[in-house]
């Protein structure tokens, strides 16, 4: 499973990095994913990231 941030939608807040700072990073203001492949431990976080993210600009691959 991969996380892909969409940088125009992002609002930058930092409300991913909070919930799951393994996998985003700030970068300016935007944020950025980290790891390319989420390990299977940090997916439910990572879930919890993409439904947090109130620009909905999260977005998992599998
Ligand atoms: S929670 Fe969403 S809008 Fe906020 S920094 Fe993360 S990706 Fe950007």
């Amino acid at each position: 499973m991969k996380a892909k941030i969409n940088r125009k939608a992002c609002t930058g807040h930092g409300l991913c990095v909070s919930t799951c700072p393994e996998i985003f990073k700030m970068n300016g203001n935007t944020s950025k994913v980290i790891i390319a492949t989420i390990p299977e431990l940090l997916e439910i976080k990572c879930y919890d990231a993409v439904d947090g993210c109130p620009s909905e600009a999260i977005f998992i691959e599998d």
